[in-house]
């Protein structure tokens, strides 16, 4: 593909919001744009309207083949399995399919620091856009945070560095998309509804690095066997990152301070004046300082802009405390490898209510936790069969019909000096919109409980 689209026939595949930015893109770059959603036109008339006055060819409620094998090029949504069997006969027909991010990529005229991982991508992705803020650079921060990458290309802001999170869906369908830093976080199983095996989903990240050259970084977090396995395969300048061990090249963690060891340079950031906490945050603290200090920011104005940084919502937030209980909300802990982590931010009588849309991977990792912390389990939704199989024996497992009624028994149930953790390891879409909906859920339900107000 070349950068000049002008006539070209561009098939848009899934009219999401990445959908709607991309074809509104592409008709900007002159190219011909079909769209095509097996929903109807019904149902994506929200995103209709967005591309109103724009001149479109609509195959709505359905995919034409003819469509597929004659296009110029195939632009992907996330959602689009890759295996899906016109993809696979485009593919074979020699038609160039590529995702959203590979298509803003090729515009892209800035170095890009791309973040990924199982877990801690949004918090790290945002504290990397501060840090560049706060050096004094501008950044672009999008991707699977919000803002489609490719609205970047059609914009005419001046960014000196785009910062995106990258989920393995994107990865899918690149062919030169190459960060300067590309940052692997954590690999814990997730998304096995869709990749089916962990191998696959595994690769789909790896990923990431595949068009780095000597020039780049990849940013490893070391303490994590999975990720630690692409040492040796990347082609890119490895920055290794731990809390475990000291590193002569990298960034880790000891003794109440983060030290940051590159060339010869090092820098040291005490950690007690950080407003996030957990392990899990220090690990999201040091990709973000490593990301930012390979490209070129300034140590102090860093470690001013950690220390100012105070998280997202939904991610651990401490909603009451009432009668001696503590009651924190995570909704976004859609995973069982983001509940292990904040599980382990409590030492013990935790009342954990989990479930939700059962992803289909393991829930055997939050055994031991489970045994040694976790007092009563409450457990909703679809997935709380699974759930009460792998861990119900484990300790009192209670169901509840509703998150409402899981809230009144955690109340019953928890005692003084005790924690009711809503962390749910599951998607919310069995239950709710998304994982915002089930937080304000949360929320509301324990507001409404009866009891003195402490804070
Ligand atoms: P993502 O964008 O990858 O979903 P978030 O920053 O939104 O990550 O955090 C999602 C959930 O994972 C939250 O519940 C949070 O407590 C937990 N979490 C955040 N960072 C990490 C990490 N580095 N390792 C494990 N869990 C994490």
């Amino acid at each position: 593909m070349t950068n000049n689209l002008m006539n070209n026939r561009v098939l848009v595949v899934g009219l999401a919001r990445t959908g709607v930015s991309c074809a509104r893109f592409l008709a900007g770059q002159g190219a011909r744009v079909t769209i095509t959603d097996m929903k109807s036109a019904e149902q994506l008339c929200q995103q209709m309207v967005e591309l109103a006055g724009i001149p479109i060819v609509w195959e709505l409620g359905r995919h034409e083949e003819s469509s597929f094998l004659t296009s110029d090029l195939i632009v992907v949504s996330p959602g689009v399995p890759m295996e899906h069997p016109l993809l696979l006969a485009a593919h074979a027909a020699g038609r160039e399919i590529v995702s959203e991010v590979e298509l803003a990529y090729r515009f892209m005229t800035v170095p890009l620091v791309a973040i990924t991982g199982t877990n801690g991508k949004t918090t790290t992705t945002t504290l990397v856009g501060e840090i560049f803020k706060v050096c004094g650079y501008r950044p672009f921060v999008g991707g699977n945070i919000g803002t489609p990458l490719v609205e970047l290309a059609e914009s005419t802001e001046q960014v000196d560095f785009v910062v995106a999170e990258i989920s393995s869906f994107q990865l899918e369908w690149i062919t030169s998309f190459r960060p300067s830093v590309a940052v692997l976080l954590n690999i814990t199983e997730d998304h096995l509804d869709r990749y089916g095996e962990m191998a696959a989903y595994v690769a789909a990240k790896a990923r990431i690095f595949e068009n780095q050259t000597s020039g780049d970084f990849a940013l490893l977090n070391v303490d994590d066997p999975l990720v630690s396995s692409f040492a040796d395969s990347v082609k890119s300048r490895v920055f290794p990152m731990s809390q475990k061990i000291e590193l002569a090249e990298g960034i880790f963690h000891r003794d109440g301070a983060i030290t940051y060891r590159h060339d010869g340079r090092e820098e040291l950031f005490p950690t007690k004046d950080f407003r996030l906490k957990g392990a899990h945050n220090i690990e999201n603290i040091m990709a973000a300082l490593a990301a930012t200090l390979l490209s070129g920011c300034d140590a102090e104005r860093a470690g001013r802009a950690v220390s100012s940084f105070s998280g997202l919502r939904h991610r651990m937030e401490l909603v009451r405390t009432m009668k001696g209980v503590a009651w924190y909300e995570d909704s976004k802990g859609t995973n069982v490898g983001s509940v292990v982590k904040s599980l382990e931010s409590f030492p013990g009588n935790i009342t954990l209510i989990a479930g939700g849309k059962d992803k289909g991977g393991s829930y055997l990792p939050l055994v031991s936790l489970v045994k040694e912390r976790v007092g009563h389990l409450i457990l909703i939704g679809e997935a709380r069969e699974r759930m009460r199989e792998a861990l119900g024996e484990l300790t009192d497992s209670r169901f509840a019909a509703t998150l409402e009624e899981a809230v009144e028994l955690a109340h019953e149930l928890t005692s003084p000096g005790g924690t009711v953790l809503f962390s749910p390891a599951c998607s919310s879409f069995d239950m709710f919109r998304d994982y915002e909906e089930r937080a304000n859920r949360f929320i509301a339900a324990v507001q409404a409980l009866p009891g003195d107000r402490e804070c």
